[in-house]
């Protein structure tokens, strides 16, 4: 089932969370950059497009700083997601330079989405990157976006993204090997659902833990996200990031993850 659906998709998306790119200190996680790099060219050379969803602007910039970590003040958080972007993308760069892939970067705004000149600017240089080799890394742009006109997590702007492109397939990398019947974290005994193909009966019989310590995210976003890309008849899945060549295994059957089927188109 997981192998035939990455071997068929030729459009993917993949989201990267702030728990999968960041080490236990905050500070960038280089191996599995560079892992991230070698699975995407993989990809690349057997003719598959890859655009990148990426968090962990805030988190790079407290790194980098090493100060600025509590401050509540949203000027403060937009500042640090400034700095933070920057050292995100050289770090992006750098891995994908060793491969000989261009990356190109996108910050886009919940307005972007909802005007139909900006949605249509934003297809058309999705599109132009990815046909001239180019990987996308699309973020929020958090300079710009204050709480109330927010997109606010990453798992929605990577919903958004698949439908904008028309993907085949939306990956969320996380830390865990996908939707549990309760939070694996805490239960020991947590159950893996390998398939859904009904979300609101998903959602009536598992326990959905909390918000992460960004305030963002968690398993809920992510079931929504696959609501979203779902409605469109994109399948999502949600896998352990964090383990070497995940990709590669699922594809070789030798790892699992949760797969939300959607409809067929
Ligand atoms: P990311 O940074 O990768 O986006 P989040 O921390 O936002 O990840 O969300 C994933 C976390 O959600 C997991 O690490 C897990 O602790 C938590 N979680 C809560 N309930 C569940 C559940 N039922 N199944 C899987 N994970 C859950």
């Amino acid at each position: 089932m997981l192998t035939e659906l990455i071997k068929n998709s030729k459009k993917i998306v993949i989201k990267i969370g702030s728990n999968t790119l960041a080490n236990e200190d905050g500070s960038i996680c280089r191996d599995f950059l560079q892992n991230l790099s070698k699975q995407v060219h993989t990809l690349v050379e057997e003719g598959k497009q890859v655009v990148i969803v990426s968090s962990g602007a805030r988190i790079a910039g407290v790194a980098t700083l090493g100060r600025w970590m509590r401050k509540e003040d949203m000027h403060y958080k937009q500042a640090l997601c400034s700095i933070g972007q920057v050292e995100l993308m050289d770090a992006y760069r750098r891995v994908f330079e060793d491969h000989h892939i261009h990356i190109g970067q996108m910050l886009l705004t919940r307005d972007d989405f909802c005007d139909r000149n900006r949605t249509l600017n934003i297809r058309n240089t999705l599109f132009t990157l990815v046909d001239e080799g180019v990987v996308p890394i699309i973020n929020e742009n958090d300079t710009v976006s204050v709480e109330e006109i927010k997109i606010g997590d990453n798992d929605t702007l990577a919903a958004l993204t698949a439908n904008l492109w028309n993907a085949d397939l939306l990956i969320l990398f996380s830390d865990i090997d996908g939707v549990y019947d309760k939070n694996p974290k805490i239960h020991k005994d947590a159950e893996l659902v390998e398939r859904v193909r009904d979300i609101e009966g998903l959602l009536a019989t598992i326990e959905v833990g909390e918000v992460n310590s960004f305030g963002t995210g968690g398993i809920a976003t992510k079931i929504e996200a696959a609501k979203t890309v779902n409605n469109y008849g994109i399948p999502m899945i949600l896998t352990n990031g964090k383990k070497e060549d995940i990709l590669l295994k699922l594809i070789n059957g030798v790892e699992k993850a949760t797969v939300f089927e959607g409809m067929k188109r």
